[in-house]
């Protein structure tokens, strides 16, 4: 637009005197083209302005928000609400399994495992997996642990205040009587 201003001025400098005509029209164009051009720039600051308002608005709404510092790797984050603790997937995988290990310790922790280990659904997972090759090799390893020699040798002390009862015996005690 500014080069078709600058030609148009030319064009109108050059005529000849008494060329009132042409002379008019090319004035007529030239004032058409100034009120665009002041019409755009009007326009291209607004939202250049607004742009520059919206973004100083929005720098300060973060920095308004309050941070927090992540539980697990100590950077701070923006949370998404009042429970948010880690910054990240990554973080909050890690302490998940750190809270899970955690509340195992628990006396809540404890009470819920010995409620689940009585479930049908926990005997029918150690029974599937007992049978299983993994199982299976896992439980001999056990056995031939300290941990696993020394969680025999209560078994068979047990037995021994229990009278030293055959497991069939035992297991007999434990089946409905009948005639
Ligand atoms: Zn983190």
């Amino acid at each position: 637009m500014t080069q078709q201003l600058k030609k148009l001025e030319e064009k109108l400098a050059n005529l000849e005197k008494g060329n009132a005509e042409k002379a008019r029209k090319i004035k007529e164009q030239i004032k058409k083209i100034k009120e665009y051009n002041k019409e755009y720039n009007k326009k291209y600051y607004r939202e250049k302005r607004k742009a520059q308002i919206q973004a100083k608005a929005k720098a300060k709404k973060e920095s308004k928000q309050a941070t927090a510092a992540c539980v697990v790797c100590g950077k701070s984050f923006i949370p998404h609400n009042s429970l948010s603790k880690c910054c990240s997937d990554e973080c909050r995988e890690i302490y998940k399994r750190k809270y899970q290990k955690e509340y195992a310790k628990t006396e809540a922790g404890k009470a819920y495992r010995k409620r689940y280990r009585q479930t049908e659904t926990y005997k029918e997972v150690r029974k599937r997996y007992a049978q299983s090759e993994k199982g299976k090799l896992s439980l001999k390893k056990y056995a031939q642990s300290e941990k696993g020699k020394a969680a025999l040798k209560r078994y068979f002390e047990k037995r021994k205040e229990n009278g030293y009862k055959s497991l069939k015996e035992t297991e007999r005690e434990q089946l409905p009587e009948t005639n």
